[in-house]
């Protein structure tokens, strides 16, 4: 008699346990979903007219006044990509 409410005992507390372990994945899923969670970049990309040279500028950081390798006037890259579909 004691064996089977032993036994009893034993499966219940196997499916709380078993219970438990699931809802402790959920919640470390969930967790880890919240801090990996993907983010657009905020940096902006601008390119030179004359050489091509790519410049990305962080945010807060004004537009820079000229290419670092030619000294030429960087533009937003997506107007000349779009301008530019050939490059
Ligand atoms: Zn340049």
């Amino acid at each position: 008699m004691t064996a089977q409410i032993t036994l009893q005992d034993g499966t219940l507390f196997f499916t709380i346990g078993l219970l438990a372990l699931c809802l402790l994945a959920y919640l470390y899923t969930a967790f880890r979903e919240r801090t990996l969670v993907w983010k657009i970049s905020s940096h902006t990309l601008f390119s030179c007219k004359k050489c091509g040279l790519v410049i990305s500028v962080r945010p807060l950081q004004t537009q820079p006044r000229q290419c670092p390798r030619c000294t030429g006037r960087p533009v937003p890259y997506r107007i000349v990509s779009a301008s530019n579909p050939n490059r």
